[in-house]
This record gives structure tokens, sequence and C-alpha cells, in this order.
């Protein structure tokens, strides 16, 4: 693959789950050698999502996950369990979104002190594709 774009795969390991996706996504910016640009990082899948938030207390990806719980029961007569039993994870995806696009600056991601890029898995566990494109 080009140098300005990657996928690589993430193994989950429960049905949800908050998983920092940082460091593989920054190994791909720092092999590309782009200095400056954005970098859109996304989940190829409709029942999982990718979120920048803090896993420095790993509390947080569980209130998350317990929120959407709330906003978001499972099997609460949902049209799409009758084919798969799982749209609750779909629409907590449909909530969060595929993707977030990071700037990139003297070759690395711009991040706040406490942001990581997290992967949340509504389905788990699985293996998950993410891609990352670098722009600019
Ligand atoms: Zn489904």
């Amino acid at each position: 693959m080009s140098g300005d774009s990657q996928s690589f795969s993430v193994e989950t390991s429960a049905p949800k789950q908050s998983h920092d996706i940082t460091e593989l996504v920054r190994e791909v910016v720092r092999a590309a050698g782009k200095t400056s640009g954005l970098c859109h990082v996304m989940v190829l899948h409709s029942t999982a999502a990718i979120v920048v938030n803090e896993t420095d207390d790993p509390s947080i990806g569980t209130d998350i996950q317990k929120a959407l719980d709330r906003a978001v029961p499972d099997h609460a007569g949902w049209l799409h369990d009758r084919i798969d039993d799982n749209a609750h994870s779909h629409i907590k995806a449909a909530i969060l979104g595929p993707s977030e696009s990071l700037p990139v600056r003297d070759g690395d991601l711009v991040l706040g002190t406490w942001q990581r890029i997290i992967l949340m898995e509504f389905d788990g566990p699985r293996s998950r594709r993410i891609h990352v494109q670098l722009l600019g």
C-alpha cells in the first residue's frame, strides 16, 4: 500500500470494549514521513466506531458504553434484530460515527494531553479493520 494510506487489524476480546489504537495510528503517520497534514482514521465496519477521548482512566470507556446502553437498550424491538440480532450495535456505531480526523504536525499526531484514538466495539469479539488515510 502507498505511504499515504495504510490499514491494520485490531482483535477485540469482548462484546463491548474500548480499545486504544493511538500508537498503531501514530506508527502509520511516522512511517509515512508526513510532516504536516490531516490523518483520517476510519473503522471499516458498521457495528464499531472511532472516537477521540481519554483512556488514562479506563472507566471513561466503560461509562461511554453504559451511557449508550441506556440510550439504546439491547433488543428493544429494533427491526434489524430480525436479521442478525445486533441492531443496538449498529445504532450505537451510527451515533458515534466510523471515523475521526486529526491534524499532523512535525510528523506526529496532534492530540491534547488526555486525548487518545479509541476503537469502540459494540458487537465483539471480532477482528476489526482500520483504515488510515493521510491528506495534505
Ligand atoms: Zn447487523
